[in-house]
């Protein structure tokens, strides 16, 4: 069998940290498994400017097409805030989305139980909680056009276009169903239908593909009502499905519940699920290289690259039960200590060699 093609891209901040924590418990995995595989690194962002000049550069471009799992820490930083936008880390960052067609964002909001004090809600409103939202992340108002900042009859108008093709919602759409139908078997798509003509056509497309689906239960939501449903009773969902921009505001409050940014992985998928896998957090420059960025959620972005793309549930489980051990045995970096007593409060490398031992 071919080797499975794995392209690291560390990133700025505390990327190279949280990947270094993350490739050893990946290799582990794999080769307790028997399957073979190679990595590749590349350079984006911040790094890939100093380097080469561009956040998004050949090099990195190609390993990207030819790789099948991208495994990505972080980017940006400081240092590159005063850049023109086309040479600023970020615009790396939508550049390899876009030109690998990654169109399906799953973000789970998930809670461990010995981290549900540190949520901002209530412990029985969190308690269990395992939400994955589905957001469509090449299309919507972020790339509609006509956009621009123009002058009109003496002042200044901004503009932007939100649409999204049938096909566009179709294939979002299946993905989540898809996913619903592997998990709880709910799935509320949340629009704006009321008052958008681009919402009502996402409500009648996906109401159509329902049927394909008869064992996934659809509702709808209204988004203002989504998210006061996501703070007032989180555990009513399963899956979400939404488009770019409610997606983008909808998946930071979810995440919010959960307590922690630095447990929070996430997918990029195109149409035959190849993926790009990064935590949902920044590049962190305020402790980037004290060895303090937790690395769980780059971890768990791993095991999610495992599940989805190379079809290794089994091995995706394993490493996140070597996370729950750990947190189990009370091992915390700063972001999620001081919940509980008898925690060890570790760096990066350490909590990152408790998961290696821990799959033993
Ligand atoms: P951030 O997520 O980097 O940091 C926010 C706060 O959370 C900071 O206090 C940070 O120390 C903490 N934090 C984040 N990740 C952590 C981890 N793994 N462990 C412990 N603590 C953690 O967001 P920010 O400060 O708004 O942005 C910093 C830089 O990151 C900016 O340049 C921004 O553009 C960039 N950014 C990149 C991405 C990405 O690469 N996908 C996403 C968001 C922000």
């Amino acid at each position: 069998m071919k080797p499975l093609n794995i392209l690291s891209i560390p990133g700025d901040g505390i990327g190279p940290e949280i990947m270094e924590a993350t490739l050893p418990v990946v290799e582990k995995v794999l080769t307790d498994a028997g399957v073979s595989y190679e990595i590749a690194h590349a350079k984006l962002g911040g790094q890939a400017l100093d380097e080469y000049g561009f956040p998004y550069p050949d090099e990195t471009k190609a390993l990207a097409q030819a790789a099948d799992g991208i495994l990505f820490g972080a980017i940006g930083g400081p240092k590159w805030d005063k850049m023109p936008r086309h040479l600023r880390p970020e615009t790396g960052l939508l550049a390899i989305r876009e030109d690998l067609g990654l169109f399906a964002n799953f973000r789970p909001a998930t809670i461990y139980p010995e981290l549900v004090s540190a949520s901002s809600l209530k412990p029985e409103l969190v308690s269990g909680l395992d939400i994955l939202i589905v957001r469509e992340l090449t299309g919507g108002i972020y790339f509609g056009k006509p956009r621009a900042i123009e002058e009109r009859e003496g002042e200044r108008v901004g503009f932007n276009t939100m649409i999204y093709s049938e096909s566009e919602i179709r294939r979002v759409a299946q993905v989540a169903f898809d996913a619903a139908s592997k998990r709880g078997g709910k799935l509320c798509s949340v629009d704006k239908a009321n008052v958008l003509e681009v919402s009502q056509l996402w409500r009648d497309v996906v109401e159509e593909e329902a049927k394909n689906w008869p064992n996934v239960e659809l509702t709808h939501m209204y988004v203002d009502n989504a998210a006061m449903q996501l703070v007032r009773a989180p555990k009513q969902f399963d899956v979400v499905l939404t488009s770019n921009l409610f997606g983008d505001i909808l998946s930071d409050a979810a995440a919010m519940l959960t307590g922690s940014i630095g447990m929070l992985p996430s997918a990029s998928l195109d149409v035959n699920n190849k993926g790009l896998y990064e935590p949902v957090h920044g590049s962190a420059p305020d402790i980037a290289g004290e060895d303090k960025a937790n690395p769980l959620a780059c971890i768990l972005s791993a095991a999610m690259m495992l599940r989805y793309t190379f079809n290794l549930s089994e091995q995706a489980d394993k490493i996140e039960n070597a996370v729950s051990k750990v947190l189990a045995a009370g091992y915390r970096t700063g972001d999620i200590a001081g919940q509980e007593v008898g925690e060890k409060l570790v760096g990066t490398r350490e909590i990152g060699q408790q998961v290696l031992a821990a799959l033993s």
